[in-house]
């Protein structure tokens, strides 16, 4: 479901370039050229180059659950801290 919703966000931004070039390499695709789709709408010139995206959005998405998890509570905490300490000076001023 997010992921379909990111997926509609990301298409009507990139929709100039909508299949005119590899968005690896920005090699033009042509309308007799092979052109190979990833995830609906992001077009490549060859298997290597989706795969390489593949690859690196995977490596990206493995890295983003990580780093959200571990940014939300730290946030979370800093959050905290800061209000206590902020509350103590006011008071104590
Ligand atoms: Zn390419």
């Amino acid at each position: 479901m997010m992921r379909s919703d990111l997926l509609s966000y990301a298409g009507s931004y990139e929709e100039p370039h909508f299949l005119e070039s590899c968005t690896l390499c920005s090699k033009p695709l042509g309308h007799n050229s092979d052109i190979y789709m990833y995830r609906g709408n992001t077009p490549f010139c060859s298997q290597e180059c989706r795969q390489e995206q593949i690859e690196c959005d995977e490596a990206k998405e493995r890295r983003w659950k990580i780093a959200s998890s571990k940014k939300t509570k730290s946030t979370e905490t800093t959050k905290k801290s800061t209000t206590v300490q902020t509350g103590t000076l006011v008071a104590s001023n």
